[in-house]
């Protein structure tokens, strides 16, 4: 008998499952998703003419799968990028990554010299973390790392600014998904040429999707449709019960998702759940529980991002991807000008700054008027040099909730509380970055969605040995 799958959203993680079991077959797929279109985060967005990511989102891989995976469903889509990018650091802008003459140039002796003895002096931390010192939190890990200038320089303002959290509060983890030898202070370092050991620079070259990344997911749900999956857009699961059915011998009783449609309701039955929906809404949408799970779903936080488009009458504004900010002000973390990601991003005479800030949602500054908070980026980085006031011809803001899962000290906690409650559930099996509450890249999304489909067509009940294999993906690294 074919077995009906149902998965709960149509971002990367999504659709890569969905791709991978119908390749696998033997299975009836449905991809609900809330949105009017598919893609999640890694979508591009249009208007007047300007298509946008939201953020800028370059590919660049480690995992050998994956980098067969891309070409072969992107083809000659995948554009290969030489990468371009500045520091507006004290007022100055530095090239990024850091070179030496520069940086004792635009910075000068004293501050060098400062960071330099700073960072020698981390050295003798490194040693004690070797002797099993661990650190507990991000600041722990940066100042062993990096030394207390640099640290104070540049990781804790632009730590502060990104997670709206004090780095003391933050877990280590952060340090090790960030690679800190890819890092704003271990480029200090190699500018510095402190330490004999060569560590590996930042990603000098990297993929991109011609038309932008929501093309990936466009192609993905194309392959999808082709075989016969079915993808219902506009569509919000709502809740998740088991059915009213005596279990066969080998299967557990079907699962019932509630979907809501616009102003109607639908129940959708499925013999198997993949959710790649966020951790906290899964749980509210699933009975039982007790005050301990309940407490602890509710503890994963995530960060949502608003995003400022600036749209220029001008060919470009400069040559660079990214362009980071790791002080305030500019209120941005980030900002990119896609155009030199992809010509076909704009039309000729006319470019765009995607401008980067994240924000919690029960925050003051999410709470900001979108004009409030155009104009005051506006205005912050027109005194940066990047534009002048009169090149701007119009804006726009983006709003995503559920952006960065936020490793606060003691999440793995909540987690280790929320797993043994979800493997009750034998059918259902949750994954990807908002369901694993994996801070990642497209690259991991892939595996996670491809690794879930596997379980899930490996067995009618993938719950248990899919929870106690989930190791596989705290290994994930970001190369920034
Ligand atoms: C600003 C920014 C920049 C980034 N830059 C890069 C980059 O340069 N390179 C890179 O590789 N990665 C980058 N990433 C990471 C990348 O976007 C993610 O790793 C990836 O898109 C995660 O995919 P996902 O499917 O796991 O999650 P999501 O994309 O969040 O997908 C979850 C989906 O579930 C849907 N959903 C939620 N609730 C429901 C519900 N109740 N019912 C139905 N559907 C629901 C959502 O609408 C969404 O479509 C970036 C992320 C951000 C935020």
């Amino acid at each position: 008998m074919t077995r009906r799958v149902l998965i709960l959203g149509a971002g990367v993680t999504g659709l890569a499952a969905a791709d991978r079991l119908l390749e696998l077959g033997g299975c009836d797929v449905t991809v609900v998703e809330a949105e009017p279109t598919v893609g999640g985060l890694a979508a591009t967005v249009v208007r007047d003419g300007i298509a946008t990511d939201l953020g800028p989102h370059r590919l660049h891989s480690e995992i050998a799968e994956v980098q067969t995976l891309l070409p072969q469903l992107l083809g000659d889509r995948l554009l290969r990028v030489r990468r371009s990018s500045r520091i507006y650091l004290d007022g100055k802008w530095l090239t990024y990554p850091l070179r030496a003459g520069e940086v004792l140039r635009v910075l000068g002796v004293g501050t060098v010299a400062r960071l330099a003895a700073a960072m020698v002096g981390a050295k003798a931390g490194r040693a004690l973390g070797k002797m099993g010192v661990q650190p507990a939190s991000f600041a722990d890990a940066m100042r062993a790392a990096f030394g207390g200038a640099a640290y104070r320089k540049v990781i804790e303002p632009y730590a502060r600014k990104v997670w709206r959290a004090e780095p003391a509060s933050l877990s280590a983890e952060i340090a090790r998904v960030r690679l800190p030898d890819q890092s704003l202070g271990a480029a200090f370092g190699r500018a510095l040429r402190l330490g004999r050991r060569r560590t590996a620079g930042p990603v000098r070259e990297f993929g991109y999707v011609r038309g932008g990344i929501g093309q990936l997911g466009e192609i993905l749900a194309d392959r999808i449709r082709s075989r016969g999956g079915k993808i219902l857009l506009n569509s919000r699961a709502t809740a998740l019960r088991a059915a009213n059915a005596q279990p066969a011998a080998t299967h557990p009783p079907p699962l019932q998702v509630v979907v809501q449609q616009g102003t109607g309701q639908t129940v959708l039955d499925a013999d198997t759940v993949i959710s790649t929906i966020p951790l906290p809404q899964l749980g509210a949408m699933l009975p039982g529980g007790d005050e301990h799970v309940r407490s602890a779903f509710a503890k994963l936080e995530y960060l949502s991002i608003i995003l400022v488009v600036l749209v220029a009458a001008k060919e470009r504004l400069g040559p660079d991807h990214w362009l980071y900010f790791p002080q305030t002000p500019p209120l941005a973390t980030r900002a990119c000008e896609p155009k030199n990601f992809d010509a076909s991003l704009a039309p000729a005479g006319r470019t765009a700054l995607c401008c980067e800030i994240t924000a919690r949602c029960d925050e003051p500054l999410w709470a900001m008027d979108d004009g409030q908070i155009a104009a005051q980026i506006e205005r912050e980085l027109a005194a940066t040099g990047l534009f002048e006031p009169r090149d701007i011809v119009s804006r726009f803001v983006l709003r995503r909730n559920w952006a960065y899962p936020i490793y606060t000290l003691g999440y793995e906690k909540s987690l280790a509380a929320v797993w043994p409650f979800l493997s009750t559930f034998p059918n259902l099996v949750t994954t990807g970055r908002q369901g694993l509450f994996n801070h990642n890249n497209i690259d991991h999304a892939l595996v996670m969605g491809r690794c879930a489909a596997e379980a899930v067509a490996a067995s009618t009940a993938p719950a248990r040995q899919w929870y106690a294999s989930l190791d596989r993906f705290s290994t994930f690294r970001i190369w920034d």
